[in-house]
């Protein structure tokens, strides 16, 4: 699996479209909540998972994206964080666990 299309809609949602034709749209907030490098982990098992971290423009704006291999995307992010490397797999997890519509009116 992976990517045929990739684009970011209205500043606020990665949209992918994949090779089997379905489609993921993940806000990018929880894109950034997401963020699978080492230092974030360890700032989500700090903080817990109850709590909702509040982003400023920047951070949740994406500047670059990278595909890695074939397996991941490594997404640059405006307040200048590019460590986050996210798979396939988890990125269509993040789009499946909201409602399309929701995520496009964000
Ligand atoms: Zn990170």
């Amino acid at each position: 699996m992976s990517p045929v299309k990739i684009k970011i809609k209205d500043k606020k949602v990665l949209y992918l479209k994949w090779d089997d034709n379905t489609e993921s749209f993940v806000k990018l907030t929880n894109l950034r909540r997401a963020c699978p490098c080492a230092l974030c982990k360890e700032e989500r098992e700090r903080l817990g998972a109850d709590y909702i971290p509040l982003y400023n423009d920047n951070q949740v704006t994406i500047t670059n994206i990278k595909i890695v291999g074939y397996y991941a995307l490594n997404i640059t992010w405006k307040d200048g964080h590019s460590t986050g490397i996210y798979e396939y797999e988890r990125l269509r997890q993040l789009g499946e666990s909201s409602n399309p519509l929701n995520g496009l009116v964000a």
